[in-house]
Parts: C-alpha cells; sequence; structure tokens
C-alpha cells in the first residue's frame, strides 16, 4: 500500500489574508514503515494529515492511495474506505459522552457491521493500559486516557493505514513510549503509519522522518541532529 500525496496545498484566510496551512507538500508512506511528520505547534501538521486521511479538503493537488486518487471518490465510497482501511486519530478529543470506552472503540466497526476480532480488540486495550476502562463514560477518564481510547478506535478494524496526529498529547512519558511502540510494531507487521507529532520521543521510531515548518514539507535524513 502506498499513499502519496501530489503538490498538496491547502489555503486558510487569516485577518483577510490568503495564507497556505500546507504549501507544495510532496508526500510518501507506504507498508512497513513508520512515518514521522515532525514541527512545531502551527506548522500545518493537522492540516496536512486531515488531507491526507481524505477529511480535510485542498486547494489543489491530489492525494492517491495506490494509485487513485481519494477526491475523487464519492462520499459513500470515501467513508467505506476509509472506514475499512485507514485508521484515523484526530487531534483532540472526540469520544461520544453516551456511549462507554468499548462502545466508542467498536463505533465504526459495528456501524459498518465490521467483524470486530475479540482477541485483538484485548490486546489493544492490554498495549495501551486501558482494558480496565472498557465499561466507563467518557466523562470519567482523564486526557490521556481518552486520547488512548482515540488511538485504540482507529486500530480495532486492523487498517492499511494508520494516520494519527499528535497521538500522544496529554500522555506521560510511560505511556507515550507504549503508544510509539505499538504503532512501531504494527508498522513492522506491514502496516503504513503515520504519525504527526512535535514530541521528540517519537524521533527514534520513525523509518523517514518528514520535517514540517511553516506549510513547508521537506524529507529529512534518518540524521535528526539538526531538527
Ligand atoms: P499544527 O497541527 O502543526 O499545529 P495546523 O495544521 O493545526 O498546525 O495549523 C496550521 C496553520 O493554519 C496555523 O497557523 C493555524 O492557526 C492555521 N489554521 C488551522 N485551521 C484553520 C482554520 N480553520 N482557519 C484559519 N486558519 C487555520
Ligand atoms: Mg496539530
Amino acid at each position: 500500500m502506498i499513499l502519496n500525496g501530489v503538490e498538496l496545498n491547502k489555503e486558510y484566510v487569516r485577518r483577510g489574508k490568503k495564507f497556505n496551512a500546507v504549501k507544495d507538500a510532496e508526500f510518501f508512506a507506504w507498508s512497513g514503515d513508520f512515518t514521522l511528520i515532525y514541527g512545531e505547534s502551527g506548522s500545518g501538521k493537522s492540516t496536512l494529515l486531515s488531507i491526507l486521511a481524505g477529511v480535510g479538503d485542498l486547494a489543489s493537488g491530489s492525494v492517491e492511495l495506490d494509485g487513485q486518487p481519494l477526491f475523487s471518490l464519492s462520499d459513500e465510497e470515501l467513508s467505506y474506505l476509509r472506514n475499512k482501511r485507514i485508521g484515523y486519530v484526530p487531534q483532540g478529543v472526540s469520544a461520544l459522552s453516551n456511549f462507554t470506552v468499548v462502545e466508542n472503540i467498536r463505533l465504526g466497526a459495528d456501524l459498518y457491521d465490521s467483524n470486530v476480532d475479540g482477541e485483538w480488540l484485548q490486546e489493544i486495550l492490554e498495549n495501551l493500559s486501558i482494558a480496565h476502562l472498557v465499561d466507563e463514560y467518557p466523562a470519567n477518564l482523564s486526557g490521556g486516557e481518552l486520547r488512548r481510547v482515540a488511538i485504540a478506535r482507529a486500530l480495532v478494524n486492523k487498517p492499511d493505514l494508520i494516520i494519527a496526529d499528535e497521538p500522544t498529547s496529554n500522555l506521560d512519558e510511560d505511556n507515550s513510549l507504549k503508544v510509539f511502540s505499538l504503532l512501531n510494531r504494527l508498522a513492522k507487521k506491514g502496516t503504513a503509519v503515520i504519525v504527526a507529532t512535535h514530541d521528540r520521543n517519537a524521533l527514534k521510531y520513525g523509518d523517514r522522518i518528514y520535517h514540517m515548518k511553516a506549510g513547508v514539507l521537506a524529507p529529512e535524513s534518518h540524521e535528526y541532529g539538526d531538527l
């Protein structure tokens, strides 16, 4: 599986002036690699990831999954694809308050009648140290716990492609490492993993690292001493 972003541009308007939150970005990610997008806050990472996940819109350019342009698909086809093949962890908190943790995690899969592999679900919950929270409601969870619920939700369908936006925000060092090593293991098993972060702990997991600054995406060498 190859995800390819071609000449991606996204404009926003601020104080009446247009600016490029993502500027002429060329991006590749593929099965078996942990691809890291590293950059400070405001550099355009979330904007870029939402585009790559087929959620955000584009001023110009295209996103291709195995050569198929995402934005040429109908809404229905795109949401089917997102549900079956892409695990997206958006920035921030997205749990639905009237559903328990396990219901939140299964929600997308259940909507699409996907069979959830119970053993796999249990493995994710244990890896993320949230197995004891399955019957809780989101209001009773900490920010870091909710973050891990969002990650579990993205992984439950065994997606080919994982796109995670600051997956370790709100997490302490120990839990951050758990998340990165889980994502790294999934990459080593053949998943395409894309993570955007400003967390330096992630740098050692990136098989390939892009650096993002003021909307400009640059591939970095594996030596990240100058970041
Ligand atoms: P990051 O994820 O790296 O922190 P973002 O992609 O969230 O960066 O934001 C990139 C830039 O675009 C920032 O300057 C941000 O303030 C701006 N921005 C994000 N969303 C919007 C929006 N809806 N309207 C206008 N500007 C936005
Ligand atoms: Mg962001």
